[in-house]
């Protein structure tokens, strides 16, 4: 498709949850699948606004008649979770957080920050609105020499999570409640699918390089705003999966394409985002949210001395550049030592190549996972030494996944089984065997390497080279002629 030509905007908007203490109380920010400690049952009901009037959309929820049901736990829920409490002090390492992320991206920072208070009528707070301050503004994104705007940046708490829903009642878990949550929103710069990917991927990695986001499966959420000429703005909620936005912003341009090419007009809407990369009808665009003030939560000032103070984290792809530059590593393998918090340096004793040992730190371990479906995280740094050393003394590469076999499977490495043989005691060997197999030799010329490798591959399987092997081997048969 020619995105150029259909006029194809993109505007992305992240969700990052942070590895700090929930927003407005010190609870953990732990989720937990086991029974929850305390249920309890409540009802939505519209109450009276201070102009006196009912208001529409509370109405309307409360004539659905249904209830929900939340459910706590001592570890992690709090009377602020339960809205019996007001907020506590805001989390300090969250708003830090916050303002790294504004200064990366060369944003405004806004010197009284206030927080608001944004209905949210599906059960999902128990207060019925969602807390979130805009952090900062008027940012910018240098991407492969082009410049992506960066709208803005809030501060926000996590909703309940919904665990069922069914035609009377929904259920909630308080877990994810007050969860500090961080939203990026970039302008509609973005006018290719893969390029929005990338950017998001960009993002992300930023967002990890503060050290503070949370990892695992939704911890970063993001949603998509796509248009096209003639089309319209729809919003796409909850794309989980980085790689699968260039797909469901294709999908989106086909499904506003076939509108227009069958007269009918696209609306703007909020969509969301399904498994297979299409997407369904969620709710119409709201016109602006409602939002208030949120009293309970006092203002505040930042000014241009605490910025000063604040430490840039120095980003991943920085970081991955320096390893690779230092121990010529490829930028796959430094970037995943960064990734993964590996410090190099613990390993950089043994006199072997940075790259095998990158390698066998990293490459190695995800293919035995991949191969045997091993839980390759139990594997200990002392693990790795071990196999370093075995590598060190001259066991070959080939012996390598079998090692992180053996103490996956076995819980230690049999070294015994490692032994390094002497060369000598391999080419003795080898001139025994040809020897005892020249008629073999004879019939078959090349063909009989294959029988032979076979016969001195079992007695030394892991502790020589193969290579090594097959060369002795036709070095003995060239003596034969
Ligand atoms: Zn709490």
């Amino acid at each position: 498709m020619d995105y150029k030509a259909l006029g194809l905007k993109v505007g992305l908007e992240i969700h990052c949850q942070l590895e700090t203490h929930k927003l407005f109380c010190k609870c953990p920010s732990i989720l937990k699948e086991e029974k929850p400690d305390f249920t309890i049952k409540r009802f939505l009901r519209a109450s009276l606004s201070e102009l006196g009037e009912k208001d529409v959309v509370a109405e309307f929820e409360q004539e659905k008649n249904k209830y929900a049901i939340y459910e706590g736990f001592k570890e992690n829920t709090c009377l602020v979770e339960l809205d019996e409490a007001p907020p506590g002090k805001i989390n300090h390492h969250a708003l830090n957080t916050a303002l790294q992320i504004a200064l990366l991206l060369k944003m405004d920072v806004i010197p009284e920050i206030q927080f608001m208070r944004k209905q949210v009528l599906d059960y999902s707070n128990t207060s019925s609105f969602q807390r979130t301050a805009l952090v900062a503004m008027n940012g910018l994104l240098n991407f492969n020499n082009k410049k992506i705007s960066i709208q803005s940046l809030c501060l926000e708490e996590d909703a309940a999570r919904k665990t069922l829903e069914d035609s009377e009642k929904i259920v909630y878990r308080l877990d994810r409640l007050g969860i500090p949550l961080l939203e990026i929103a970039t302008g509609p710069d973005i006018n290719d699918p893969e390029e929005a990917k990338k950017i998001a991927e960009y993002l992300g990695m930023m967002l990890k390089s503060t050290e503070k986001v949370k990892r695992g499966i939704g911890t970063i959420r993001q949603d998509l705003n796509v248009s096209i000429n003639k089309g319209a703005r729809v919003e796409i909620k909850g794309v989980q999966d980085l790689r699968s936005i260039p797909k469901v912003i294709e999908n989106e341009v086909k499904r506003q394409l076939e509108l227009i090419n069958n007269g009918k007009k696209v609306q703007s809407e909020v969509r969301k985002a399904n498994q297979d990369n299409t997407t369904n009808f969620m709710r119409p665009m709201p016109s602006s949210s409602r939002m208030y003030p949120e009293t309970d939560v006092s203002l505040i000032n930042i000014n241009k001395k605490d910025l000063l103070l604040i430490k840039l984290p120095e980003l991943f792809t920085e970081k991955s550049l320096a390893l690779e530059k230092k121990y010529n590593l490829s930028p796959e393998l430094a970037y995943e030592l960064v990734r993964q918090k590996i410090d190099l340096g613990k390993y950089i004793k043994f006199k072997l190549e940075p790259e095998l040992i990158t390698k066998i730190l990293i490459e190695y371990p995800k293919d035995v996972r991949a191969r045997n479906n091993l839980d390759i995280s139990k594997l200990k740094e002392n693990d790795f030494i071990e196999i370093l050393k075995l590598v060190e003394k001259g066991i070959p590469k080939e012996a390598i996944p079998e090692m992180f076999t053996d103490i996956l499977t076995k819980g230690k490495l049999n070294e015994s089984k490692y032994e390094v043989v002497s060369a000598s005691d391999i080419e003795s060997e080898i001139k025994k065997l040809v020897e005892k197999n020249k008629a073999l030799i004879k019939e078959k010329g090349e063909y009989s390497i294959g029988p032979l490798m076979g016969d001195v591959m079992k007695k030394y399987r892991g502790k020589v080279d193969a290579k090594k092997i097959s060369d002795l081997i036709r070095k003995e048969i060239a003596k034969l002629s």
